[in-house]
């Protein structure tokens, strides 16, 4: 080994020589350095250097309550010297059937049956399958196509990217999807000047409901991302159309399915966005935060009535066709359920308003700056759009990759930044304290000026 093995540099060089990175240019990297990190700690990354980052985007969204949070790491070394894991057909475990029972009762009314794969993506593909196959069951067959809305992100497989509408994936893999029915988004970034969120909201509803009256005898299921589409630049709308959706979807016979793999576990300011419309979708699809940013996991939470179309005897061959490998897995069951007690434990809701006041209040001053749009918040989610022209509300070119910019200003201040595009967002830990909220918001700032300059 050699003697920069240990140091950033060393294992950067490593690394780019063996490894290819989830949703990176690869060349970029000959300009960007790589970082390696050593260890975490509550919202800090160290990496080999010694350097510290303060983790604002949570990791991608998945890290609740801080990195090697003690909690969650005691459950998991009990857990370890227990059970790892067990194959999850004909067996099962304890500690599987307690997150059931827990999620059973902390998810909207009605959903009590769980389905687990092992990330956001393959929920997604389980609950479209799902919901197809229900249909099938009831002799539907005409029943094949999905509604999704413009601009919505629901994974990455081919399945997910299908129902999904970012416009980079479906330009490259779009001869490989299948057709959805596309709607305009409720996206109140687009509402008329003196146009609340709600009333745009409620006016862009009608779209779905042409869509549901032309449609619903070919479609199984509606799928969105309640209140916050996030992979679509934290693009935000107003509960009330979830609230329509869910009484239109009754009306027209096709499901609803909630896609809270981000904004799921508090996100939101509640425990799930539906709440803030008190909907209960037919399928709420969880994963990143659910195990705390642990451990790769995520379920899908349904109803009796969907459980019971499919529940018969065998030879009538109307089973459920889906399973991984890691189905159910127990380390991953016992972060979650970690993850839960700390929700409980700490009051973590609550104490949540509080964080989301001190983002909202540090963030003020950007509402005022000639190059951001617009400040937007749900409640631990907020996002700073960035333009040309605040009048026209004209974008930078994208080629001009201003967002990076921020990232590497946050990168050499010792914040890990990562902009959609042209929008900051702050989705940090729900363990940062208001000293690290002044801290993030004033490197995000500096980073801001820098990137709109020259
Ligand atoms: C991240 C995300 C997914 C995909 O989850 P993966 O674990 O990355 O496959 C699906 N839906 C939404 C809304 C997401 O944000």
């Amino acid at each position: 080994m050699t003697k920069t093995a240990h140091h950033n540099a060393g294992l950067a060089a490593r690394d780019l020589s063996v490894v290819w990175h989830p949703c990176t240019q690869m060349k970029d990297h000959e300009q960007l350095p790589m970082i390696p990190i050593r260890r975490g700690e509550g919202v800090w990354l160290e990496d080999f250097d010694g350097k510290r980052y303060l983790d604002a985007i949570s990791s991608w969204w998945v890290n609740l309550f801080g990195h090697c949070n003690p909690h969650i790491n005691a459950a998991l070394k009990t857990q370890l010297d227990t059970l790892e894991h067990a194959i999850f057909a004909g067996f099962t475990h304890e500690t599987a059937i307690e997150l059931s029972e827990q999620l059973g009762k902390l998810t909207p009314p009605g959903l009590e049956r769980c389905f687990y794969a092992d990330n956001g993506s393959s929920a997604v593909e389980v609950a479209l399958k799902m919901s197809f196959h229900y249909w099938l069951n009831q002799g539907q067959k005409q029943k094949t196509k999905f509604i999704t809305l413009e601009n919505s992100y629901h994974g990455e497989t081919l399945g997910a990217l299908a129902v999904g509408n970012v416009e980079l994936y479906r330009d490259t893999y779009g001869p490989l999807l299948m057709d959805t029915i596309q709607v305009p988004s409720p996206d109140c970034y687009r509402r008329e000047a003196g146009e609340s969120c709600a009333d745009y909201s409620e006016r862009l509803f009608r779209h779905m409901e042409q869509a549901l009256e032309r449609h619903s005898h070919e479609v199984c299921a509606v799928i969105v991302e309640p209140l916050v589409q996030c992979a679509g630049s934290m693009r935000m709308y107003d509960p009330v159309y979830l609230t329509l959706l869910r009484e239109a979807c009754d009306r027209h016979g096709v499901h609803l399915i909630a896609d809270e793999v981000a904004v799921g576990f508090g996100r939101t300011g509640t425990l799930f966005a539906c709440e803030q419309a008190a909907v209960s979708p037919d399928f709420l699809c969880l994963s990143k935060g659910l195990t705390g940013g642990y451990l790769p996991l995520s379920v899908v939470v349904t109803t009796d009535p969907v459980y019971q179309a499919f529940y018969d005897d065998y030879r009538n061959m109307t089973a459920f066709l889906h399973s991984h490998s890691y189905t159910g897995n127990a380390l991953a069951c016992r972060a979650a359920l970690a993850t839960l007690e700390l929700f409980e434990q700490n009051d973590t809701l609550a104490h949540n308003r509080t964080l989301a006041d001190s983002m909202a209040r540090a963030t003020q001053h950007f509402r005022d700056h000639p190059n951001v749009a617009e400040v937007r918040q749900t409640g631990m989610i907020l996002a700073v759009e960035l333009v040309q022209d605040r009048a026209s509300r004209q974008p930078f070119p994208w080629q001009e990759r201003r967002g990076l910019r921020v990232y590497r200003y946050g990168l050499a201040n010792g914040m890990l930044l990562r902009p959609l595009g042209n929008v900051v967002y702050f989705m940090p830990p729900y363990v940062i304290t208001e000293a690290e909220i002044a801290h993030m918001t004033r490197v995000a700032w500096e980073g801001i000026q820098l990137a709109v300059s020259g």
